[in-house]
């Protein structure tokens, strides 16, 4: 089922994010016990992210999708990058996720790697969705959006103009980076609607629940902290139980305030962690 046919039921989208552990051999127990616990939440879709660089993750992905949607039912998304892979290449990937049963693709440029140079087939995500679209047509295609800005972006006004573009090509759906303040995922959603892109976009929700880990995250994508949020972080960083505590409840008040305002789903990045993403869940569920 791609997952479109999810959104426009007067219902609010629930979805979590996982990613393929580094020693995935090492690790498949655990893997197993997170899957299993996070498909209990009853989502509607899980993600699989894609690190660039390796047939390991590519086949690791594709195991961990297959192992969601053939044990447990639940629809699964893979994430994929074009940036650094050829046509070929990214046709195999294609392949693979299709022999694991997987029926929608997060398309992502990805990130630029001095260690991995680009490929040249792919320059934008955009052409990545028109390929998919193009050659795997039964595919469902997800997009990546960026209410702070995409980091290399000229400016709010070009993202959003280069947003278009990647809806136009062919994208379903719309999935946010994190992000700490809601009013700027309202401000980019006007933004969003008034360049005519009509497809449902999700907010990607951060559960912070220790203070090293917000460091790394800002530091990787350039998302602005509310002084509410530093303040949490100052009180309650040093002491790791609170601070798990602490940061379920900011990304609770996050959704509550985001559901009440018409957001169209939530897409949960649970770090692998099912007892923040099920602690999450059993404070919202009512509301979705
Ligand atoms: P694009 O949409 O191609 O945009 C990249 C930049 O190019 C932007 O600045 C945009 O404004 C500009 N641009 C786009 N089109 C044009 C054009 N036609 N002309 C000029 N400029 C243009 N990374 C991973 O490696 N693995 C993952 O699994 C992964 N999952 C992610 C999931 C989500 C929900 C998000 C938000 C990000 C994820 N990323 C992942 C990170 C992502 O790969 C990076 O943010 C990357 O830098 C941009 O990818 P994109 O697909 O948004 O790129």
């Amino acid at each position: 089922m791609k997952i479109i046919d999810k959104f426009g039921q007067d219902r609010t989208v629930f979805s979590l994010e996982v990613f393929p552990p580094k020693k995935f051999k090492d690790n498949i127990n655990i893997v197993y016990e997170t899957i299993e616990q996070l498909t209990d939440i009853n989502p509607d879709y899980i993600s699989v992210t894609y690190s660039a660089g390796g047939k390991g993750n590519t086949d690791n992905g594709g195991k961990i999708a297959s192992m969601i949607k053939g044990i447990h039912n639940v629809e699964a998304v893979a994430h994929l990058t074009c940036l650094t892979n050829s046509f070929a290449e990214i046709d195999n990937t294609i392949q693979t996720f299709k022999k694991y049963g997987v029926e929608n693709i997060l398309a992502l440029r990805g990130d630029t790697n001095p260690d991995i140079p680009p490929k040249k087939d792919f320059t934008y995500a955009s052409d990545l969705v028109s390929y998919i679209k193009m050659n795997y047509p039964e595919m469902g295609i997800a997009g990546a959006c960026y209410p702070e800005v995409h980091v290399e972006a000229e400016n709010d006004v070009q993202d959003i103009l280069n947003l278009k573009k990647k809806v136009d090509a062919g994208t379903d759906v719309l999935i946010s980076q994190l992000f700490f303040d809601n009013e700027l995922f309202y401000n980019f959603m006007k933004k969003v609607r008034l360049a005519g892109i009509t497809v449902p976009v999700e907010a990607g929700i951060m559960p912070v629940t220790n203070a090293n880990q917000v460091l790394r995250m800002v530091d990787m994508c350039g998302a602005s902290l509310p002084r509410k949020f530093s303040m949490m972080i100052q009180k309650y960083g040093n002491n790791p139980e609170a601070m798990r505590d602490a940061g379920i409840a900011y990304a609770v008040n996050q959704i509550v305030d985001l559901i009440a305002n018409g957001v169209e789903g939530i897409h949960l990045y649970t770090m692998n962690n099912p007892y923040v993403a099920t602690k999450i869940y059993e404070n919202i569920k009512s509301l979705l």
